[in-house]
């Protein structure tokens, strides 16, 4: 499977925001957006005209990013989108919110959304009571997420259940921390989903 192995900060300074891709150090003052807030590379510092067509494809590589999701798997989003009724962009975002690994994010099952990627590939998630290893799945409402028994010990795991408890979830999840589950309870809206972009510029990308 693809994935992005470079610096995930250079991904940041490139798209000129906070992506999280992190964790816990984006918080802190070693996060590079602070310490060098220009795009990377010898010509990072220069200013350059951005044309429309630019912005469009900004827009569209931060969304990505942040997901963590690669260009087919993108572009297969964006056509199921279209495919929907409603709005587009939103349904995409609504889309690449239901992830799993978003959702173990979101949970704060996850310090960041690669980690949560990692640890349901180790296999340590489940969804209704069965191993679920893949981090594109698309949760539905009523999923009941949970963590295997034998995974509890994990001092990783550990850490994360600790910040769940402190976490405030998204309305359309919950988190019973006395049990250690989490809940879909509706699906998202656009308001429930809070990263900075314009998903309308994606959409007039695709449609060029
Ligand atoms: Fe981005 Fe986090 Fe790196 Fe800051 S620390 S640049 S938010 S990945």
């Amino acid at each position: 499977m693809a994935r992005y192995t470079d610096a995930r900060c250079r991904l940041c300074r490139r798209e000129g925001t906070k992506l999280y891709l992190k964790g816990d150090r984006c918080y802190t003052p070693k996060c590079a957006i602070g310490r060098r807030a220009f795009p990377p590379g010898q010509q990072g510092p220069s200013r350059r005209k951005v044309t429309e067509y630019g912005l469009q494809l900004r827009e569209k590589q931060k969304v990505r990013r942040i997901y963590g999701v690669m260009e087919t798997q993108f572009r297969n989003y964006f056509r199921k989108a279209e495919r929907q009724p409603g709005v587009t962009g939103e349904n995409l975002l609504r889309l690449l919110e239901r992830r799993f690994d978003n959702v173990i994010y979101r949970l704060g099952l996850g310090a960041s959304r690669v980690e949560a990627r990692q640890l349901i590939r180790h296999g340590h998630f489940t969804i209704n009571g069965r191993k679920v290893n893949i981090p594109s799945y698309l949760v539905r409402v009523g999923d009941v997420i949970g963590i295997r028994e034998r995974s509890k010990s994990m001092s990783r795991i550990r850490e994360n259940l600790e910040r769940a408890t402190e976490n405030n979830p998204p309305a359309w999840l919950e988190y019973d921390s006395e049990r250690s589950v989490g809940r879909v309870v509706a699906l998202p809206t656009r308001e429930h989903i809070d990263i900075p972009v314009q998903e309308s510029l994606v959409v007039e990308l695709y449609s060029r």
